[in-house]
């Protein structure tokens, strides 16, 4: 179509049936396996009041400087579409009152949401994204990083996608960060000359998320920097190792990445990313960590938090997919329109999954069954004057050459259910 009025805008997609038949298969898998792991749902606003963002996720972060769609609305408030779940669900958990009331209280809360960043447009890159975030809240002891790792490599096996790796780091304490920070600034200093005055102004205001760049002039650069490792404190790498102990005895494999750190300000001690080599440059799945003084921001309350979010269209693009349903096309050469709507009605009541695919009435049935071919149907339920005053379907195989023969109503059942794999 040349001449619609409008057409998409750019970086935002559409998503269309075979595509989205992925997303569903993948969000159907998460939202059986959540509560396995006592995890309920959550639906997040669409809009926050951006000063939830610029507070929480840090002014210097790609996020708040460039990536926002932020607008003052009617009433002169500065609104945000959400650019990513950690804060939102946290301002959510505290407002409602889910894991404080007189008191921390454990909770674990999940959801799927659509997140709004304005970045460069590019294969799995969009302007708008679906991300699964799972946020585990009043617990700080190793035990919940652990299930949270366990539950990411457990959707991964699920879906059957090998080809991608835990990265993990500890990145210590805000403490251990500062003097960190002091070393990384001597540092970058040296190489002063070759920085963009971007890249000058992050190195005074934070200079850790230079390590985090994209930019291959300063990766290079990075590489050769001092590491977080001889900064952290003596808890916080304790345990660390008992993570990495434990998911070595649960066989996780894992890599731990000592330039590993979060573009986000809120985290501390573990922080972890699972990475594929099959999309490219945009090679991060899911990304999250332990964020212990987030709640301190938003809430002026204490309560220890570990999460992560996974990107869904990474995962869609990296998923194959069959679907077990089995197309059955219905041909009706009969007159009887009342009796051919009933037969349709009971038919779309049958306790069993398929995709029932209805023939074009008008055409001869000769013309009916060629459609149902190349509508890949692999059975034809065909009903005459005949079928209907017997209470019976004629059944033909598209796919083999069983013949064609009469069966009742009851046996279309067990037949989709042995057809279906
Ligand atoms: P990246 O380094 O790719 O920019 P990020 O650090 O900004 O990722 P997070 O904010 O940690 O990403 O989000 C978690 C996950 O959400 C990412 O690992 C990725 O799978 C997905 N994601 C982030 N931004 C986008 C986007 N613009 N389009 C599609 N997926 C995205
Ligand atoms: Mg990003």
């Amino acid at each position: 179509m040349g001449n619609l009025i409008s057409k998409k805008i750019r970086g935002f997609r559409d998503i269309l049936p075979d595509e989205s038949q992925k997303f569903l298969h993948i969000e159907n898998l998460i939202n059986n396996v959540m509560p396995l792991y006592d995890i309920e749902q959550v639906r997040l606003p669409a809009l926050e009041s951006a000063n939830l963002f610029q507070r929480s996720i840090g002014e210097t972060s790609d996020i708040v400087t460039k990536e926002m769609y932020s607008f003052d609305d009617r009433n002169g408030e500065t609104l945000c579409m959400i650019p990513e779940g950690t804060a939102s669900c946290l301002r959510l958990a505290l407002e409602n009152n889910l894991i404080y009331d007189r008191g921390p209280k454990k909770k674990r809360l999940y959801y799927i949401s659509p997140m709004f960043r304005h970045e460069r447009p590019q294969k799995g890159r969009y302007r708008q994204f679906t991300q699964l975030g799972v946020e585990f809240y009043g617990d700080e002891s190793i035990h919940d990083d652990i299930d949270l790792l366990l539950l990411t490599s457990n959707l991964f096996h699920k879906l059957d996608l090998n080809d991608i790796n835990l990265h993990l780091n500890t990145i210590g304490s805000t403490d251990d960060r500062e003097k960190y920070s002091i070393k990384l600034i001597e540092y970058f200093h040296k190489y002063e000359k070759t920085l963009s005055d971007v890249q000058k102004k992050t190195l005074s205001k934070n200079p850790m998320r230079l390590l985090d760049t994209k930019d291959p002039l300063l990766q290079e650069i990075v590489s050769s920097a001092p590491i977080i490792t001889d900064f952290i404190n003596k808890n916080s790498y304790k345990n660390f190792d008992l993570i990495l102990n434990q998911l070595n005895d649960l066989g996780i494999p894992f890599i731990h990445d000592s330039r590993l750190v979060r573009g986000l300000d809120y985290y501390n001690d573990l922080v972890f990313e699972w990475k594929t080599s099959k999309l490219g440059s945009q090679d991060a799945v899911c990304a999250g960590g332990r964020y212990n003084n987030l709640s301190s921001i938003i809430g002026d309350t204490c309560i220890p938090a570990v999460g992560f979010a996974m990107g869904i269209d990474r995962m869609v693009e990296l998923f194959q997919y069959n679907s077990s349903r089995i197309n059955i096309g219905f041909a009706d050469i009969s007159d009887k329109h009342s009796s051919i709507s009933l037969i349709i009605k009971d038919l779309r009541e049958l306790d069993c999954n398929f995709n029932l695919k209805i023939m074009d009435r008008n055409k001869s049935l000769t013309k009916q069954i060629k459609q149902a071919d190349k509508e890949q149907c692999e059975l034809l339920l065909i009903v005459g004057e005949d079928e209907i005053s017997n209470n019976m379907f004629t059944i033909k195989h598209l796919r083999n050459d069983e013949k064609d023969r009469k069966i009742t109503f009851s046996e279309v059942k067990d037949i989709i259910l042995g057809h279906s794999t």
